[in-house]
């Protein structure tokens, strides 16, 4: 594939800061992330979200074992690839305002691929969650920090509600640390590649149990039990903390998975 720069220039374009236009350069990383989404369970699509100049999509149809769907906001880029691709199916525009989970519904089980723009990897990762049951695999390139926040441990300083829901839903894999030179313009900082797949393996109720953890880290500088208390003003959650051998002086970040699940049990019981 010619470089990003040269085919800018032949679109008489150039790459948007604002839609985190950094288009991968590096053939290794290419290999790495489509092999990654291609492997396991055989879906039944394959999704790519921001496929930009196509440094993904060239080698994703060569291994791909579904049909490809590829969503891409940028109009130039879009009529590059429908000329590049033309049997591929693009949905053009913010994917975000698309109806992914009634295109997951009817595409059974899917994959999905992204070197994400960066500036939408929270509310992209929420979607996911959202659609969770469609999925089979996800490959995702996260700046490093929103990475590391995902995979973070209790103790750690990048831990928080992000790292608990997406360890909740998601058995996370670390692919790698892609560098800045690996990108066209290279990004300011370093980015990770990660491998989410759907899991639930204790039967949790995952629903309330995020509502908790999201209300415990509600406002860092307020005390946890009382945020607790202002989201579920029916539980006693200091009988509750206590009940697990903790002070009403414990700060959220403090808890590890098994005591946020220990402390949910207080608003099941509730209810
Ligand atoms: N996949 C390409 C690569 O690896 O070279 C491009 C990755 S670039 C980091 C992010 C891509 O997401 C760009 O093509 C950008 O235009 C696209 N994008 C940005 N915001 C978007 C949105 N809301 N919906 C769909 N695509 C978006």
């Amino acid at each position: 594939m010619a470089h990003p720069k040269e085919i800018l220039a032949k679109l008489d374009a150039n790459a948007r800061k604002s839609l985190s236009q950094n288009f991968l350069t590096s053939p290794h990383w290419a290999d790495t992330l489509t092999s990654a989404v291609t492997q396991g369970e055989t879906p039944q699509a394959i999704w790519e979200i921001g496929p930009g100049l196509g440094a993904l999509t060239s080698q994703l149809i060569k291994k791909a074992n579904a049909p490809i769907t590829l969503f891409e906001y940028d109009k130039k880029l879009s009529a590059y690839l429908r000329q590049e691709y033309p049997t591929i199916q693009l949905i053009e525009g913010d994917v975000l305002k698309a109806p992914l989970e009634e295109l997951a519904k009817k595409a059974g089980r899917v994959a999905i691929l992204s070197n994400l723009p960066y500036h939408l990897s929270s509310p992209i990762f929420f979607k996911l969650v959202d659609i969770k049951s469609y999925i089979s695999r996800v490959v995702l390139t996260f700046q490093k920090e929103f990475a590391e926040r995902l995979i973070a441990q209790v103790g750690d300083n990048a831990y928080g509600a992000l790292s608990l829901i997406a360890q909740l839903h998601f058995k996370i894999t670390n692919l790698g640390i892609l560098p800045s030179g690996a990108f066209y313009p290279p990004p300011a900082v370093a980015s990770q590649a990660v491998i989410l797949e759907p899991h639930n393996p204790r039967n949790l109720d995952l629903e309330t149990l995020c509502k908790v953890i999201k209300a415990g880290f509600l406002h860092p500088r307020k005390k946890m039990v009382n945020n607790l208390k202002h989201v579920f003003p029916e539980v006693d959650w200091a009988k509750t903390m206590g009940d697990q051998s903790l002070s009403p002086n414990t700060r959220a970040e403090e808890l590890n998975e098994a005591q946020w699940i220990a402390l949910s049990k207080a608003v099941n019981s509730n209810t």
